[in-house]
């Protein structure tokens, strides 16, 4: 099978709404590296967007999994319940930076976290509002569409929404806007949509992913947890996508100074198998009367077993140090391309840990999304797969899984390099 005719078949089968980035199809991968049904290699930078922080198929991910699918693939949680689900909540609830202890519980897909958080907060202050920011993703659902701070294309034509969502600006320092000016529009939304007293909680992405690798300056948090003390509103972390070693620590909200109430989890807590969460406060995780949360696949037996054998993984080959050595080399190798003068415009390097994202820009150092395509078309054309972000999809995010030698991430950056260069320094 060919990836054109895959291509056609995908065409006449599938909605367009589930967009591609790429028009190959895998056929087999392992740690940092896919092959196509053609049989052409790719090294990831992609890491299924920042699931694999483990790689693909990592050995003892696999073992694991093994057991499982011999010994039971499903129960329901709600039906018969397991002791590895038991034995990785008690590992996150140790784990996660929550004041006092802490509770967890787990679904399956990140939009499922945040909108069981919403509904957990919500519960636990008796409160309807939540507060977003623009520019975060946190899922596709209805109400985690509703929390994403995006209209194109996640929301556009698809409302009503649920009600009592709102979004603020958020301070980085990418976009100009400071802490002074989120702190102002809040203040306009309480004199202005709900006041202090309506409100839940806010979420918060530690680094917003989708978004373009943005931190949020610090003293926003310190805000936030401010707003706690005088409002009771609750803070949600969605580390869906920061979490799990890619930004140097366990959970990205620990580079900040606030310990959240509630965190969402998914993606890279369990290696490629379908699993998210949310662990918080005990107090405020027992809100939820019994019945009120589940799933039927929620806490997959399968997928937990994955879990746990990702977190040895990430204590084993120490990959929180692994994220920081990574990220300073991807930072250096994208110091010297930005400062050669044969290359499109690079700006705004950015990122904890071995998260990291650059934005494309034109000669008036204006987001670039075209040349962002090019580069990314180009550097798959060359063996590597790697992803755009950021509001007009002019940022290049670098999500190569933690276990990567040096040697293939070095091969990939080269590429990368390669795809960089200007077309008409090619031509
Ligand atoms: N929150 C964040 C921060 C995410 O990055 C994503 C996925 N990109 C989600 C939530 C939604 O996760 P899922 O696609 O598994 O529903």
């Amino acid at each position: 099978m060919d990836n054109t005719t895959l291509v056609a078949r995908r065409m006449r089968a599938i909605p367009r709404g589930v967009a591609t980035a790429t028009s190959v199809y895998a056929q087999r991968a392992e740690n940092a590296e896919i092959w196509d049904v053609e049989g052409k290699r790719y090294i990831d930078f992609a890491g299924g967007i920042a699931v694999l922080n483990v790689g693909h198929r990592h050995p003892k991910v696999m073992e694991a999994v093994r057991r499982q699918l011999e010994a039971f693939t499903h129960t329901a949680f709600q039906v018969m319940a397991y002791e590895p689900y038991i034995e990785l909540a008690e590992k996150l609830n140790a784990l996660a930076p929550v004041e006092g202890d802490a509770k967890t519980i787990f679904f399956t897909t990140g939009a499922e976290a945040t909108e069981n958080a919403v509904k957990i907060a919500r519960a636990a202050t008796g409160r309807p509002g939540v507060i977003a920011f623009v520019g975060g993703f946190h899922g596709r659902t209805l109400l985690s569409s509703a929390l994403t701070g995006k209209v194109k294309p996640y929301k556009k034509g698809l409302g009503p929404f649920p009600p009592e969502i709102y979004h603020l600006p958020l301070p980085s320092e990418t976009t100009g806007i400071t802490v002074a000016d989120t702190l102002k529009a809040l203040n306009f939304l309480f004199a202005a949509d709900i006041e202090p007293e309506r409100v839940a909680a806010f979420i918060i992405e530690p680094v917003q992913g989708e978004g373009g690798f943005h931190t949020p300056d610090p003293e926003l948090f310190k805000a936030l947890e401010t707003l706690r003390e005088q409002h009771g509103i609750l803070i949600i972390a969605d580390e869906v996508q920061s979490g799990f070693g890619r930004t140097g620590k366990l959970f990205g909200i620990e580079l900040q100074s606030v310990k959240p109430d509630l965190l969402c989890i998914a993606k890279s807590l369990a290696g490629g198998f379908p699993l998210s969460g949310v662990i918080g406060r005990a107090a405020v995780m027992d809100a939820i009367e019994p019945g009120g949360l589940g799933g039927t696949y929620a806490g997959s037996p399968i997928a937990v077993a994955a879990a746990l054998a990702v977190l040895d993984i990430i204590k084993e080959e120490n990959l929180l140090e692994r994220a920081n050595a990574m990220g300073q080399r991807v930072r250096a190798a994208i110091s010297v391309l930005s400062a050669r003068n044969d290359t499109v415009g690079i700006a705004r390097l950015r990122g904890p840990g071995a998260m990291i994202a650059f934005d494309v820009v034109d000669d008036a150092g204006l987001p670039d999304p075209v040349t962002a395509k090019a580069v990314i078309t180009r550097a798959l054309a060359e063996g590597l797969l790697v992803l755009t972000c950021g509001p007009e999809g002019a940022g290049i995010r670098i999500l190569t899984p933690l276990t990567a030698s040096d040697e293939l991430l070095d091969e990939g950056l080269a590429i990368l390099g390669k795809a960089l260069v200007r077309e008409e320094a090619i031509a």
